[in-house]
């Protein structure tokens, strides 16, 4: 009897946990984003199968964020799993363990929005890059009209918007991506990067911050925008890399990465070279303080058939431009 009333139990609290996943599971947007958040804390595993006993092909870090390429599937217990992306390996994880974030809306889920294309089917890819939303003036200078103008010809036109970890992992490891992606990114840590991401966040996009330890954001506020976008290297001081030597270049770089890692929990990989410039001892520098890749401050859409990953060319979005100069510029 005691035995059977166990079994019970068991049975009961089994499908309770079920019933919870299953709601989770139902959040999760394909093409979208989830952070890993287990109950302990170990991260998670990814499996070649959507199932507990499949073998282990990699994992992720409690509070990773992964790209959701398809799923639910369902295992023999009944659980739901997705299939996901995490920048370094792609594999099936148990939908318990991934939560959707903020700021996915539902703009993002229009059928372009699937990942299902190659770096070879799409070609070029646009990484727009601005400094100030706001109405100081001159080329720097975007208003909040006008970005909003912007980010909504984006979002009615097709445009999905991705991580630069996503951009990386499709340029230089097959990642999947989707069919019309963009990469927007905002320099410098103005406290009006809070604009641009309040903007993105309404049309459903996603923003990539590159942040020097001096500028006006907070850490609070730099551990938000990890929140809801990626906050990546603009080294310490904004420095003319060029102008320093080799270990002046590694601690502007190291010492940023520790401090914007310190903020947000999460791994610094990139850096946007201040004022676009570089020699390649800094490239050394930041190579050696564990970064993977570079980004210019000029250029045309990148063509992700040859790309050098330490000057990935990016678009100026200057504040003169009207709509129909923003599309020519991005190569739409
Ligand atoms: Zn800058």
């Amino acid at each position: 009897m005691a035995f059977r009333s166990l079994l019970i139990i068991v049975v009961f609290i089994g499908t309770v946990i079920a019933g919870a996943s299953a709601a989770q599971a139902a959040q999760l947007t394909i093409g979208g984003t989830a952070r890993v958040v287990t109950d302990d804390g170990t991260g998670l595993n990814l499996r070649g199968e959507p199932s507990r006993e499949a073998d282990i092909i990699g994992s992720a870090n409690e509070g990773d964020r992964v790209t959701v390429i398809d799923g639910p599937y369902t295992d023999e217990a009944g659980e739901p799993w997705y299939l996901v992306d995490t920048g370094n390996a792609t594999g099936y994880a148990i939908a318990e363990f991934l939560v959707a974030r903020d700021g996915d809306a539902p703009s993002q889920q229009s059928s372009g929005s699937s990942y299902q294309f190659r770096a070879d089917d799409i070609g070029r890819i646009p990484v727009l890059m601005y400094h100030h939303i706001d109405y100081s003036g001159g080329t720097y200078a975007v208003t909040p009209e006008q970005l909003s103008e912007q980010m909504n010809w984006l979002a009615t036109n097709g445009y999905t918007s991705i991580t630069l970890a996503e951009f990386y992992h499709g340029a230089f490891a097959g990642g999947f991506l989707p069919a019309k992606p963009v990469v927007l990114t905002v320099d410098d840590g103005w406290t009006s990067a809070l604009t641009f991401a309040d903007i993105l966040s309404w049309y459903g996009l996603t923003g990539n911050y590159f942040v020097t330890t001096e500028g006006a954001l907070t850490w609070d506020e730099i551990a938000y925008l990890g929140q809801i976008g990626e906050v990546e290297n603009h080294t310490t001081s904004h420095a003319v890399l060029s102008s320093r030597g080799y270990e002046d270049q590694y601690a502007e770089i190291a010492n940023n990465t520790a401090y914007l890692e310190g903020a947000t929990g999460q791994t610094v990989q990139f850096i946007a070279w201040p004022y676009g410039d570089w020699n390649w001892s800094a490239v050394q520098a930041a190579a050696d303080s564990g970064l993977i890749a570079g980004f210019d401050a000029w250029g045309g859409p990148a063509d992700f058939t040859a790309l050098d990953p330490w000057h990935i060319p990016r678009v100026l979005i200057a504040g003169d431009y009207d709509l129909e100069t923003f599309t020519a510029v991005i190569g739409a």
